[in-house]
């Protein structure tokens, strides 16, 4: 049967309705395309290169290094997971921003963070989840299947060192229906967070895909890590102790308190315990 002209004309018309009808959907569940993309993502080599630092060092006793101007003593490298909790009597360093709890050190390049997110978007990102206590992480895991919350003790947010983060409307995986949220994705390595929970590594850091968790462990290991698709896990595990590596300005090296031998001429200095036994060095050397 011979369709008509103009039944098959409509005919094109509606299926590129459908079509684009479909398209736009699937354009709009950015949870269900980001994510696969993630996946798919070639990352790099991690951008550390094994050094020996050259000229003079210094043998420092760990509490007269931490005495010194411009060395700061953080827990931006603390790993915690179910094999790690935080360390016995652990008492998170806080200050209060628009009402969220947070590690002195993450509440600048979280506002820089927020605010260039939406310079770029026109969208403001705001804080959900902040420090919890012990209590309160506990209320938490009562609530959550199994794989969503962390174990007590073994929370970042009871460290003090992670944000939960939603645009309006957009909490949870749908974060990543707003330009916003997959922005924050794609950029907090720069402002020293990371996504402490990245899909496709669920079987390393024992938590599902959470794109809405930050996690400030600072500069440069945030660039390092989020550049090359490391988790904080991995990223440790890499850190040979003792060896030293440079990342543009800076030297990273993981070592014993008592080994604490620095190259001389670094600007500014960072200290972290890692909470596998070993401190984390980080000289900016300009
Ligand atoms: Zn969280």
């Amino acid at each position: 049967m011979k369709i008509k002209k103009r039944y098959r004309i409509l005919i094109v018309i509606l299926s590129l309705v459908v079509l684009f009808a479909a398209a736009g959907v699937v354009v709009y569940h950015g949870e269900w395309w980001y994510p696969i993309g993630q996946r798919l993502r070639a990352y790099p080599a991690p951008a550390l290169t094994p050094t020996e630092p050259q000229g003079s060092t210094t043998l420092w006793k760990f509490a007269d290094l931490t005495a010194q101007e411009n060395v700061t003593l953080s827990n931006n490298l603390l790993l915690v997971n179910s094999e790690h909790p935080l360390p016995e009597g652990y008492t998170p360093d806080l200050v209060e921003y628009n009402g969220a709890k947070m590690h002195p050190l993450m509440q600048e390049p979280y506002i820089s963070l927020r605010d260039d997110v939406q310079a770029a978007t026109g969208v403001r990102i705001y804080v959900a989840s902040d420090y919890r206590t012990a209590d309160e992480q506990a209320a938490i895991l009562a609530d959550s299947a199994e794989g969503i919350a962390a174990e007590i003790g073994c929370s970042e947010h009871e460290a003090g060192l992670a944000l939960d983060v939603y645009a309006p409307y957009f909490g949870g995986k749908n974060f990543l229906r707003s330009r916003a949220g997959r922005m924050v994705n794609e950029i907090c390595g720069d402002y020293g967070y990371i996504i402490r929970y990245p899909v496709g590594k669920e079987d390393i850091t024992g938590i599902d895909y959470e794109p809405w968790h930050i996690r400030y462990v600072g500069a440069p290991h945030a660039a390092v890590m989020m550049d090359s698709g490391l988790t904080l896990e991995e990223y440790i595990e890499l850190l040979q102790p003792n060896a030293w590596y440079r990342t543009g300005d800076y030297l990273i090296s993981r070592r014993a308190a008592d080994a604490l031998d620095l190259p001389d001429g670094w600007t500014s200095c960072d200290i972290s315990p890692d909470n596998t036994g070993y401190y984390i060095v980080t000289l900016k050397m300009n």
